[in-house]
């Protein structure tokens, strides 16, 4: 899912991310939350509607940026305070509140609330956040159910977020917990966050072996491109992460060569495209002369391009994976990382 923080993929026209063939995005629900506002964002009929994007969209609860934006916060079992990081007007997150958020913004995937914690955390520490995510997650599903019974039938799923930092044990318990309350889908939340890779895939086999291999599996801020096909082998179906375009508009840019940065000296006479054997419109077009220029004169093209490309090489990474599971050949993608456990990667449907 490419990362549509503001309603807007950074760079990127929805034109653009249709013909890129991105099949869902990604929309941050403290962003939207706190401007324009989600009351707005319905009255205008929702933010397909708004941003004009008819495929699938995914919010997130909201909590992660609060942890990672605002100022002052206070947790407790109610919820989290926190100061905008635009005016610091003060507000209240709760499980209920983000349910609400993301019925008003109508995305078709909702997350719960789900208390985040640093990693690497004390166990006692993981122990209380998985509890409360435990809480959150059942206050969360029973605002979902009782506005479904108000209103009808929703069209909006909502996922619960197994959580338990680096510990195995609870892991399973986190899941165990989730399983009970029934979701359409499930979101592993916490990894990623600056654990080595084998650790986080190993944290992933943990609850993926748990979840039920016919509801979406969702590791969430994940990962580098070489990463992704680990994950999937490892059953998740859905990853977010803000790196492909967070790069791009850094020069960062990912190639079947590995990453370059457009910047370097190396490239001011290369007539090369930026990718050989990349197909997306901007290799197909420019060379790396013209891409290393336009970020060398911060031209806004060189963002456009450059996401562009990022994201093509991502989307055309999960594709070739996609192929090769019909084809059944999920090894030949595998880098080795978190497969030391003789566990088989789980064969998925196409
Ligand atoms: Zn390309």
């Amino acid at each position: 899912m490419p990362v549509g923080t503001q309603a807007s993929v950074k760079g990127l026209t929805q034109e653009a991310l249709e013909q890129l063939g991105a099949g869902i995005i990604l929309a941050n629900t403290y962003h939207l939350y706190l401007r324009p506002g989600h009351e707005l964002v319905r009255k205008l009929g929702g933010l397909h509607q708004f941003m004009s994007w008819p495929r699938a969209i995914l919010t997130d609860s909201g909590g992660y940026q609060v942890f990672s934006l605002s100022a002052l916060r206070k947790m407790s079992d109610e919820g989290v305070r926190f100061r905008s990081h635009l005016d610091g007007s003060e507000h209240l997150l709760t499980p209920e509140k983000a349910a609400e958020i993301q019925l008003a913004l109508g995305s078709d995937i909702a997350m719960v609330l789900d208390e985040c914690i640093e990693t690497p955390a004390p166990r006692e520490k993981a122990e209380a956040a998985l509890k409360r995510t435990t809480d959150w997650a059942r206050r969360a599903k029973s605002y979902f159910q009782e506005f479904a019974s108000r209103n009808g039938d929703l069209k909006q799923w909502q996922f619960g977020i197994v959580q338990g930092a680096t510990f195995a044990d609870l892991r399973r318990e986190s899941a165990r917990q989730l399983l009970e309350l029934d979701f359409p889908g499930y979101a592993v939340g916490g990894l990623a966050v600056g654990e080595p890779h084998a650790i986080t895939c190993e944290m992933a086999a943990e609850v993926t072996a748990m979840l039920p291999k016919h509801r979406p599996r969702y590791l969430m801020g994940v990962g580098r491109p070489e990463q992704l096909a680990d994950y999937v082998a490892l059953g998740i179906d859905m990853m977010d992460c803000v790196l492909p375009t967070r790069a791009a508009r850094h020069g960062l840019l990912f190639t079947s060569e590995g990453k370059i940065s457009i910047k370097q000296a190396r490239f001011i006479t290369d007539q090369g495209p930026l990718d050989p054997k990349c197909g997306c419109r901007v290799c197909r077009r420019y060379s790396r002369a013209y891409l290393r220029h336009l970020y060398a004169s911060n031209e806004v093209l060189a963002q456009v391009l450059n996401t562009v490309h990022n994201l093509s090489f991502y989307l055309d990474t999960i594709r070739r994976v996609r192929h090769s599971i019909r084809l059944g050949e999920e090894s030949c993608f595998l880098s080795g990382a978190g497969l030391d456990r003789n566990r088989r990667p789980p064969r998925m449907q196409p």
